[in-house]
């Protein structure tokens, strides 16, 4: 008898179709795509979601992770439409801005150079690197577009490999320090820095901000809802609390080694997996995996993420009740989320407000290295500069994503061909395969669902 056969025997004589491990979006979507085979999700946390965490308590909503939604059509709003979950256009500004004393909650971007009180030289530096990234990021939409409809992998390759040759910086320009600081504030969002992150996924992150196909829908009850709405569906076969340490494929079979809440060891066999874990975990539990997968699994990079929840007792229309977004070049923190936009306008809106005070790359590593008490008094004082007359209700709570976002960078297409590349029994999911969204996420999972699908 051999080792792997000796510890297949250990973990019983069921044999499960698939077992899926990581119960965020991309693997919460696999699962549901397989639904009818004999699955088992397996999710380190005590709940359902991962990097899309909200919660209800008594102050109202509270939201630290993902929340701006695609609309009818995208990917995410059919997964919606399907789980009866309904998705609120968020009809407010995603380009308010607070910049010295100036607040500007909504206008067009493109006054930006002429509205904010710059240097002069920074006027012309700001209005160059504009319309520098309007024809990119209009690039990078018409790129969205075109490979929309192609195969799975061809389409990640192609998107990837998007303004792969320079950095985002490269791309821009030489900038005055007030440009580059306005920049940095928008790319923060999608985990890194100008001049780290490619051309190609800076421009994403710009045509996300001003298209008008960007993700631009609330989820009704909270983001939280559509991971927890999944979750329910799929009953017993989501294993919470079970920490996956060890994926390994046998010749008819995976065996995965996990342990539950308790810390007790569990063993589980399936016909085939999909690792729905971010890039460094993956690494990590699945040592058997060809050496250029392994390769390309660690060289994947992440920026950290810092989002602060804070509810107030606004009882009426304030001055943020049509802002989405105010970005915040100059505070502690990047930018300020309005989670309970346009509320009062609903019959049945929620409780109190509900902001998200957001913070990305080497903004959320410096306040990272703080203790929560101080990280939320850094948050409580940007927002009392920018709205004095808001009242807090209840405490702040800090949420800290140590691997945030995966972004790309020059190099990071070679990459792709060892990631996406067919597995024997065994398919990766997650959004560091294409761009850190719940849109790629899912994708993924579906991806990863169809290709198991050889082995049942
Ligand atoms: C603050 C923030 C704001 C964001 N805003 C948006 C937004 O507005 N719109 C948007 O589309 N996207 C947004 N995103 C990105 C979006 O949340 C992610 O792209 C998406 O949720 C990733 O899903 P995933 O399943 O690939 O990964 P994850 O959500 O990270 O799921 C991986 C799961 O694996 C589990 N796991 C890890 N290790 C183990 C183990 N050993 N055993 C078992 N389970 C394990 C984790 O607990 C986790 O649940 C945001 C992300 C953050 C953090």
């Amino acid at each position: 008898m051999t080792g792997g056969e000796r510890s297949a025997t250990a973990a019983g004589d069921h044999l499960h179709d698939v077992i899926i491990v990581g119960g965020g979006i991309a693997g919460l979507a696999a699962a549901r795509s397989l639904s009818g085979h004999d699955i088992v999700v397996l999710e380190a946390a005590d709940r359902p979601g991962g990097r899309i965490h909200s919660t209800i308590g008594a102050e109202g909503l509270k939201n630290f992770g993902a929340h701006m939604f695609g609309g009818p059509g995208s990917i995410v709003g059919n997964l919606c439409a399907e789980l009866g979950l309904s998705l609120r256009p968020i009809d407010a500004s995603l380009m308010g801005i607070a910049y010295g004393k100036r607040l500007q909650l909504k206008g067009n971007p493109s006054l930006l150079p002429f509205t904010l009180p710059l240097a002069p030289i920074a006027r012309i530096s700001l209005a160059r690197a504009g319309l520098r990234l309007r024809k990119g990021s209009a690039e990078a939409a018409d790129m969205l577009r075109a490979s929309q409809d192609l195969p799975w992998a061809e389409m990640t390759a192609r998107r990837l490999a998007f303004g792969q040759d320079e950095t985002l910086l490269q791309r821009l320009g030489k900038l005055h320090p007030q440009t580059a600081g306005l920049i940095r504030a928008i790319t923060e969002r999608c985990g890194g820095d100008p001049a780290i992150i490619s051309a190609g996924h800076g421009l994403r992150s710009f045509a996300n901000v001003w298209s008008s196909s960007s993700p631009g829908f609330n989820l009704a009850g909270g983001s939280a809802r559509l991971p927890e709405a999944l979750a329910e569906r799929l009953g017993k076969a989501v294993r919470l609390q079970t920490t996956v340490e060890r994926v390994e494929r046998h010749e008819c079979h995976v065996l995965i080694h996990a342990q539950d809440a308790a810390g007790r060891p569990v063993s589980l066999r399936a016909k085939t997996a999909i690792v729905a874990t971010q890039a460094p975990v993956t690494h990590s539990i699945a040592s058997d995996l060809p050496e250029d997968t392994r390769a390309a699994l660690a060289a994947v990079r992440y920026g950290p993420f810092l989002s602060v929840a804070i509810n107030i007792k606004e009882q009426a229309p304030g001055p943020i009740e049509r802002s989405y977004a105010v970005s915040m070049p100059n505070m502690n923190f990047s930018v300020l989320f309005n989670q309970s936009v346009n509320r009062f306008a609903l019959a049945d809106h929620e409780r109190g407000g509900s902001l998200m005070m957001f913070a990305g790359a080497a903004r959320a590593e410096a306040l990272s290295k703080e203790d929560d008490a101080t990280i939320a008094s850094r948050a409580l004082s940007d927002l009392h500069d920018l709205f004095p007359a808001f009242e807090i209700a209840g405490e702040p709570v800090v949420k800290r994503w140590q691997s945030g976002a995966p972004f790309a960078f020059p190099g990071r297409a070679a990459l792709q061909p060892a990631l996406t590349r067919p597995l024997e029994r065994l398919a990766l999911a997650g959004d560091y395969l294409e761009f850190p969204n719940m849109e790629a996420a899912i994708q993924s999972g579906y991806a990863a669902a169809r290709y198991v699908g050889k082995w049942l």
